[in-house]
């Protein structure tokens, strides 16, 4: 066996599927909603910070001041030395203001579901999820000892089948509050009913939706007035910045806290992040105005795009993220190239990350943008199909 010639075969064969992934580096100094790489300015429909929070002079100039006070690293991980009061204090405005005992905060969101899922399960568990549940969950589900079945998207009826399939066992029921390819949402009121009926725990990552959905954006659970066993919550998206938090029982935080690896064996994350997460979340809870302007600004490009006679390219959803399907990669490919020769940056998103068949133009809509940049959207896509 020879490593480069396995390695290039394998390439080859991402060429020959339309499959080959690149990472394009783009001008970090660009201001939304604008993204530069390769010396052209596009308009950004692909981005995930859907308020805009990642350039709020209040939350940097909390970063710069804790950094100049904290200095740079944690030093270590959470257990020895690398947990502090200013993280403290973030868990604590994150139980409070999330209505949960306690909160446990991870390095990345991939790290917070990991962690949860491998930390709690154990042999002869059932872990019941969605299909469309992030790789992050997937991934772990494969990996640990308890028993993993999935169910149709959003498909509660197949759930409730699996429940009954499996009276004695400790269940936990794991969905997304917003899908992250589609942006449709979870029956989250359904879900807590069914786990409740069950004796089952529920799991909601809510990546997609804290920030945006519910009041102060509480995110998608309580939106609809619903508090999961455990729910996790990531800073990378609307919040602006990086970082997650699992929320949680006192009793599940200390079991966590012996059982989590992602939690025991990495670097916590810096004090100043915390410091400047927690001027993220308070610019949050007070940011109706934003959220008020990325409603509006889905309103009007779904109208806009029925206008134009493409409502049946859009996936439902009423949410930041609005896909576009454009069936296979090739396709996909070639409506996100054409886009883009009109200055509009919206990359396919191809197989593995949604199902074979099934690519896709993501778009994401923020409070970054205007309504002529929404116009100008709808016109390119009427221009690419
Ligand atoms: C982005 C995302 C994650 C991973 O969070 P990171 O902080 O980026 O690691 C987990 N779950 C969902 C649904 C996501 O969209």
């Amino acid at each position: 066996m020879n490593w480069n010639t396995r390695l290039q075969a394998a390439l080859d064969k991402k060429t020959a599927q339309s499959a080959y992934r690149r990472r394009t580096a783009r001008r970090a100094d660009t201001l939304p909603p604008y993204i530069e790489s390769g010396g052209v300015r596009y308009l950004n429909f692909a981005g995930n910070d859907y308020l805009g929070l990642s350039r709020d002079p209040d939350v940097i100039a909390a970063w710069q001041q804790a950094l100049a006070q904290y200095g740079t690293g944690s030093g270590g991980s959470p257990l020895v030395t690398g947990y502090t009061d200013v993280h403290q204090a973030l868990e604590h405005q994150l139980a409070d203001w999330l209505g949960y005992e306690s909160a446990l905060l991870f390095p990345s969101g991939y790290a917070a579901n990991q962690a949860v899922l491998l930390g709690l399960l154990q042999k002869d568990d059932i872990l019941l999820a969605d299909k469309l549940c992030h790789a992050s969950m997937q991934e772990a589900a494969m990996l640990g000892a308890a028993r993993y079945r999935r169910f149709p998207h959003n498909r509660y009826d197949f759930l409730e089948k699996q429940l009954n399939d499996h009276p004695e066992s400790a269940i936990l029921i794991a969905s997304e509050g917003v899908f992250s390819m589609d942006g449709d949402k979870a029956d989250i009121g359904r879900l807590k009913t069914l786990s409740e009926q069950y004796g089952a725990w529920l799991l909601i990552d809510d990546a997609h939706g804290i920030g945006i959905l519910g009041e102060e954006g509480r995110g998608s659970a309580a939106a609809v007035g619903v508090r999961p066993d455990i729910l996790v919550v990531t800073f990378g998206k609307a919040v602006g910045l990086m970082g997650a938090a699992v929320l949680c029982s006192q009793t599940v935080a200390e079991y966590l806290t012996q059982t989590a690896r992602h939690l025991i064996y990495s670097t916590a994350f810096p004090p100043a992040q915390a410091a400047a997460l927690a001027a993220a979340l308070k610019r949050i809870r007070h940011a109706d105005d934003l959220r008020a302007k990325l409603r509006h600004n889905i309103r009007r490009f779904q109208t806009a795009l029925t206008q134009a006679g493409l409502a049946d390219y859009l996936m439902p959803s009423e949410t930041a993220i609005q896909p576009f399907v454009g069936g296979s990669n090739e396709r996909a490919l070639s409506v996100s190239a054409e886009l883009r020769r009109n200055g509009l940056y919206v990359p396919a998103i191809r197989p593995p990350t949604v199902p074979a068949g099934s690519a896709r133009l993501r778009i994401t809509l923020t409070a970054a943008h205007e309504d002529t940049h929404i116009d100008t959207l709808v016109k390119g896509l009427q221009d690419a199909v």
